[in-house]
C-alpha cells in the first residue's frame, strides 16, 4: 500500500494534532488526510469552550490555524458523523479514521432539586457565552445570588464570566446579544463551593490568582475553611502547583480585599446536598459541612448549611457523546478503547479505527496534553498497517460527490477562511481581534462569498 487515506472526525485540538503527526511522523507511506468536523468552524472546545477573556489561550488558534493553512490537510465543515457521513461511508472511502469527537455535555449531579428552573449545567453558559451555533441566543441572568458547584478550571471560568464586570468584556470576541446578556445581570455575590479543602483543588495557579484579581470584584475566603491533614501536607510538599495555590488562597485570607458592589467567594468542605425550589424555581442550596480524613480526603460532618441563591451552576465535568456504531462507556463517558485503539464488546481492537483526544481519555486535562494522546493513537495506527480498511472508493474526490449527492453543505477551509475575515472585519470596527457569527444559516451564507 502506498498511500493511507485516512478520514480523522473532529477538528479540534486532538484532531488537528493527529492530523499533523501523522503527516510529520516517519513513515514509509504517503498520506491524504480529510477532516470532519460538525460545525461550520474548527477548533473545538478553544473556540467553544476557552472562555472570551482568555486571550492568550484562544492564541493557540494561530497555531492550529498554521497547521491547516498548509493545504496538506482538508478540512470539511458542517459535516456531522452519524447523519451526514456514516461509518459505512468511511469504509468505503478510507483506510482508517480515528474519532476525536470530544466533549460537549456537563456531567450529571444527583441531587435533588438539580433540575429546578434556574438550575444549569456549565457547559449550557459556556456554549452560550462563546457564542455556540447550535445553543440559544439568550441566557436568563436574574439571578443576584448564585452558586457555581466545582472546583476545577471550568468553574472559576463561569464564576469570572458571571461575576465580571461586562464592559471589561468588551475587548474580546463576544457577540453583542452576549454582551447586552451580561449587561442585564443583577448578579452581586457568585459563591464557589468545593468538598474538599485549599489543599485539594482541581483549579491551576493562573486561572485561580485570575479569578482572585478580577476588576470590580471583592474576593472572599473564609479562614474556618483553611484546614489541612498529613494528606493535605504531602500534596503541598510534593507539588508545586498546590503549594502556590494555598500559598494564593492563604494570602487572600491574612489580607481581606476593599469591599466592593460585587463579590466572589470561595468556600470549601462544602457537599452539595439538594437545591432547594419556591414555586419551581431555584431559592437555595443546602450542603453538608465535610472534614478531612488525614489522607487529604473528606467525610460528611452532619452539620449542614444552606445559602440563599437563586441559580446554580454545577461545573462537575463534561461528559462524551456516543456516536453512532462505535462502542461507548456510558459510564466514563468516552469511546471504549485501549491506548486510542477502538474496542469491542469482547475487548478485541476493531481494525481502522482508533480514537484520540477527551473521547478517548475523558474530559480531563489541557489543551497541550491531547497532543500527548495524539502520538500514541498514530504510533498504533501506523503499527496496525496490516489490518487497515480496504476501501473501495479511496479517490480524493469520491467523497466529496457523496457528500454532495446528498445534500450535505459542507465548508472547506476556503470557505472557512471567509467566515474568518468576516469576524476579523466585524471586530475591527470596534478595535478588537474578532467578533464571533454566531448563526449557523450566516456563518454558511459568509462562507460563499
Ligand atoms: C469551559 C472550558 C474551558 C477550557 N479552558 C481551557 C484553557 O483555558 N486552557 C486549556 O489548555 N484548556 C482548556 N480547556 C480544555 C480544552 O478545551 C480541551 O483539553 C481540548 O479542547 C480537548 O480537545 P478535543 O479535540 O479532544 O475536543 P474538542 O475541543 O471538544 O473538539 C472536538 C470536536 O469534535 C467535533 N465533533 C463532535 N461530535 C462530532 C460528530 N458527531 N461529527 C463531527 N464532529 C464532531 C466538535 O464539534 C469539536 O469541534 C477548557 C475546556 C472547557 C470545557
Amino acid at each position: 500500500m502506498s498511500k493511507l487515506r485516512l478520514a480523522v472526525i473532529g477538528a479540534g485540538p486532538a484532531g488537528i494534532y493527529a492530523s499533523d503527526l501523522i503527516i510529520k511522523a516517519q513513515r514509509d507511506f504517503d498520506v491524504s488526510i480529510d477532516l470532519f468536523d460538525l460545525l461550520p468552524a474548527p477548533y473545538g472546545l478553544v473556540r467553544y469552550g476557552v472562555a472570551p477573556d482568555h486571550p492568550r489561550i484562544k492564541g493557540i488558534i494561530k497555531a492550529l490555524y498554521e497547521v491547516l493553512d498548509r493545504g496538506d490537510i482538508r478540512f470539511f465543515g458542517n459535516v456531522q458523523y452519524g447523519t451526514d457521513i456514516k461509518l459505512s461511508d468511511l469504509k468505503k472511502h478510507y483506510n482508517a479514521v480515528i474519532f476525536a469527537t470530544g466533549a460537549i455535555k456537563d456531567a450529571d449531579l444527583n441531587i435533588p432539586g438539580i433540575d429546578l428552573d434556574g438550575s444549569y449545567g456549565a457547559a449550557d453558559f459556556v456554549n452560550w457565552y462563546d457564542a455556540h451555533p447550535d445553543f440559544p441566543l439568550t441566557w436568563p441572568l436574574n439571578a443576584k445570588q448564585i452558586a457555581v458547584i466545582g472546583n476545577g478550571n471550568v468553574a472559576l471560568d463561569v464564576a469570572r464570566m458571571l461575576i465580571k464586570l461586562p464592559d471589561d468584556l468588551l475587548s474580546t470576541d463576544i457577540p453583542e446579544h452576549v454582551y447586552e446578556g451580561l449587561k442585564s445581570s443583577p448578579v452581586t455575590d457568585v459563591h464557589v463551593f468545593g468538598r474538599r479543602g485549599p489543599a485539594q483543588v482541581k483549579f491551576s495557579p493562573l486561572e485561580l490568582r485570575e479569578a482572585l484579581h478580577v476588576n470590580g470584584v471583592q474576593a472572599i475566603v473564609d479562614p474556618a475553611d483553611f484546614q489541612f491533614d498529613q494528606g493535605s501536607q504531602d500534596a503541598i510538599d510534593s507539588n508545586n502547583q498546590i503549594r502556590v495555590m494555598v500559598k494564593t488562597l492563604e494570602d487572600l485570607k491574612e489580607n481581606p480585599q476593599q469591599a466592593q458592589e460585587r463579590r466572589l467567594h470561595l468556600h470549601f468542605f462544602h457537599s452539595p446536598l439538594e437545591v432547594i425550589g419556591e414555586d419551581g424555581k431555584v431559592s437555595a442550596i443546602k450542603f453538608e459541612r465535610t472534614k478531612l480524613d488525614g489522607t487529604g480526603n473528606v467525610v460528611g460532618t452532619g452539620e449542614v448549611v444552606e445559602y440563599p441563591v437563586q441559580a446554580v451552576y454545577r461545573a462537575v465535568g463534561y461528559f462524551g457523546s456516543e456516536l453512532d456504531q462505535i462502542p461507548f462507556d456510558s459510564k466514563a463517558g468516552v469511546i471504549s478503547n485501549e491506548e486510542g485503539r477502538v474496542l469491542d464488546e469482547s475487548g478485541k481492537h476493531i481494525p481502522g479505527v482508533y480514537c484520540t483526544g477527551w473521547i478517548k481519555r475523558g474530559p480531563v486535562g489541557l489543551i497541550g496534553h491531547t497532543k500527548a494522546d495524539a502520538i500514541e493513537t498514530i504510533s498504533h495506527l501506523i503499527e496496525d498497517r496490516a489490518s487497515w480498511w480496504n476501501p473501495e472508493q479511496p479517490d480524493e474526490s469520491a467523497i466529496v460527490e457523496t457528500l454532495s449527492s446528498r445534500g450535505v453543505e459542507f465548508i472547506d477551509w476556503s470557505q472557512w477562511l471567509r467566515i474568518d475575515a468576516q469576524e476579523r472585519k466585524l471586530g475591527e470596527g470596534e478595535g478588537r481581534e474578532r467578533i464571533k457569527l454566531f448563526d449557523r444559516n450566516q456563518m454558511l451564507k459568509v462562507s460563499k462569498g
